[in-house]
């Protein structure tokens, strides 16, 4: 059976004297491995299409009996020039791409894959040369984990639900997904401070555009805890050490 659909390269292996094994963010079914036959020798079927960060209208056939699908054809829809000029917006989008490649899931619910999907495509759309820093990426990673249903709660305590975490200096407590109050912390919570104006920031990156993020700047004493507690968060839920990350931020 042949399915139309998108996808973006998030990596690729070639394979024999002239395959290609592509893995795939696609908005219908999540992450997906699949076999370009002859795509290194067949300009007509792939031509110059099956590279990292493009976007694709891709034809997959899923006959073969070896659970690897296979890749029948794929036009280029973006191919992202300001990914392919600026160092930047490269590293940007390799941290991003190798987040999805190794948290996005294969199978699960429709409308999971085609928000994640949805976000990928914004966020490559969005760089824009000379506007990419450490700030940005913290943002997006944020925009990431909560697509990937990994949102932290940051509008009220995780603990008493009071909205905005009181009028009192609020903490960030990772295993319990959010901000706490300061009346509601204990001794042995490894609870770290949060800045309310950090809060607030992170809060609001969270329902604007992925285009206006990178109006959002934050510095100094704010960049430090806002990336503290979204990395911590992102370790604890998903594990990840990405390798492109010292990448972006030495550019920053
Ligand atoms: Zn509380």
């Amino acid at each position: 059976m042949t399915n139309n659909t998108e996808a973006l390269v998030l990596r690729f292996v070639d394979y024999g004297e002239s395959d290609r094994i592509v893995h795939l963010l696609t908005p219908d079914r999540g992450r997906v491995a699949a076999i370009a036959k002859g795509a290194r020798r067949s300009q007509k079927r792939f031509p110059g299409t099956l590279d990292i960060f493009n976007h694709l209208k891709i034809q997959l056939n899923r006959r073969s009996s070896s659970g690897m699908q296979r890749l029948e054809g794929a036009k280029l829809l973006n191919l992202f020039p300001p990914v392919r000029r600026d160092l930047g917006c490269f590293g940007l989008a390799c941290y991003l791409i190798e987040m999805l490649d190794r948290a996005a899931p294969e199978g699960g619910g429709a409308r999971d894959h085609e928000r994640l999907f949805d976000f990928a495509l914004d966020a490559l759309s969005s760089l824009v040369a000379g506007r990419v820093d450490r700030s940005l990426r913290v943002l997006y990673e944020l925009r990431a984990l909560a697509c990937l249903g990994f949102k932290p709660e940051l509008d009220s305590c995780v603990r008493c639900g009071v909205p905005e975490c009181g009028q009192l200096s609020p903490y960030f407590l990772v295993s319990e997904g959010g901000t706490l109050c300061a009346p509601c912390r204990r001794p042995q919570d490894a609870a770290t401070a949060l800045s309310r104006g950090t809060v607030r920031m992170l809060s609001r990156s969270l329902t604007m555009p992925i285009g206006s993020l990178s109006r959002l700047s934050m510095g100094g004493k704010m960049l430090e805890e806002a990336d503290r507690a979204i990395r911590n968060f992102q370790r604890f839920y998903l594990g990840l050490e990405l390798r492109s990350q010292q990448f972006v931020d030495r550019l920053s």
